[in-house]
């Protein structure tokens, strides 16, 4: 493919954004998170709070919003060379959206459905933390700071993300099944390749998976796959 276009899908809690910063960076192509974007915004601009309220309730923002941002971010010049979507798309309108987007510019795409044991989200996502301001993720259990509490990397102490509580987790992986699990369905109908990718080995494996089928042409991997 001209563009290396990684679609990454999967739950909350399965390492979209934990896999689109480490492939992203393999790749040489930017990770691109409509959660970060949107967090981004609520944090720099008070008259977004009607967004803010509907992500800390666990439901999605507009389609319209979140296809505009995307729109906007993916013409920029980093993202020429290709680009890892994380969390985009969650909707079937947005899916139409995107492979409109994608066709007319001739690019390909592939997309990669992480898959994780259910108990394995709720324990990954009550127990993630993260850095304010440089974004690093860790896990209470499984990767915890080196000093509790505080981020290895520049000392700033660690938040639960808004979202992150039980009951908000449990209506985002509703969501997750009512409305993003459906576009498997859609991709394979528009005859797109669709990977599916175990996640629940440690990051790195799950990276070596995933480059390695960025790396292998559609042909031998098999459509629909
Ligand atoms: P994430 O960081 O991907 O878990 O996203 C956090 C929240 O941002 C979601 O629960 C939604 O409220 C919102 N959000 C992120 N991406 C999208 C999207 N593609 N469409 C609609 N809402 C989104």
């Amino acid at each position: 493919m001209s563009r290396a276009v990684l679609i990454l899908f999967g739950p909350p809690g399965s390492g979209k954004g934990t896999q689109g910063r480490l492939v992203g960076a393999r790749l040489g192509v930017p990770h691109i998170s409509t959660g970060e974007m949107l967090r981004e915004r609520v944090r720099t601009n008070s008259a977004v709070a009607g967004v803010a309220a509907i992500m800390q309730s666990g439901s999605l923002v507009s389609d319209e919003l979140v296809n505009r941002l995307v729109a906007e971010r993916l013409e920029e010049p980093d993202a020429r060379p290709g680009f890892i979507l994380d969390g985009y798309p969650r909707t079937l309108e947005q899916g139409r959206y995107l492979l409109n987007w994608l066709k007319q510019r001739n690019a390909g795409e592939l997309v990669i459905h992480l898959r994780v044991d259910y108990n394995v989200l709720i324990a990954r996502l009550t127990k993630r933390r993260e850095c304010p301001r440089c974004g690093s993720v860790y896990h209470l259990n499984d990767r915890p700071p080196r000093a509790a509490g505080v981020c290895d990397l520049d000392g700033t102490a660690l938040i639960a993300r808004a979202d992150d509580t039980e009951p908000v987790i449990r209506e985002r992986l509703a969501v997750y099944e009512r409305q993003t699990l459906p576009l498997i369905e859609f991709f394979r109908a528009e005859g797109r390749r669709v990977c599916e990718v175990e996640a629940g080995e440690s990051p790195e494996q799950v990276a070596d998976a995933i480059s390695r089928l960025v790396r292998v042409p559609a042909s031998e991997a098999g459509r629909n796959g």
